[in-house]
């Protein structure tokens, strides 16, 4: 089987796909989507009977500490988008690392074929 590099195929492919998109250069921030209701506390709104405002945030690490950011309506799109890529990235630096893993579990396998054959003895 011919191959330019030591990866395995499934690595090579993800590692494309991973460069196709940094290449596109779209924002990326690892947080998460969180939906809250609150009430505001002003009087006769319709919060104060129950019927909470509801709002996005973005959960993330904002330096060293977690921050809620609101998300104002008109950036609800750039804010899913920011999650939805690190989201792409992190699922092909996975695949990735599952191929590398499979890769070593088989090297490793490989490796071990003459010690395995020296266990023959039975077990204490
Ligand atoms: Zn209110």
């Amino acid at each position: 089987m011919p191959h330019r590099s030591q990866l395995p195929a499934k690595d090579r492919t993800a590692r494309s796909r991973l460069m196709q998109l940094l290449a596109a250069a779209k924002p990326l921030a690892r947080a998460s989507l969180v939906t809250m209701a609150r009430s505001c506390g002003k009087k006769g709104c319709k919060c104060a009977q129950g019927e909470k405002h509801v709002s996005l945030y973005l959960a993330a690490r904002l330096g060293k500490t977690r921050k809620m950011l609101y998300v104002p309506p008109d950036l609800e799109d750039l804010a899913r988008s920011l999650v939805e890529n690190v989201q792409r990235v992190d699922k092909l630096i996975d695949e990735m690392s599952q191929a590398s893993l499979e890769g070593f579990v088989q090297k490793k396998a490989r490796s071990e074929e003459p010690i395995r054959s020296r266990e023959r003895r039975p077990r204490s």
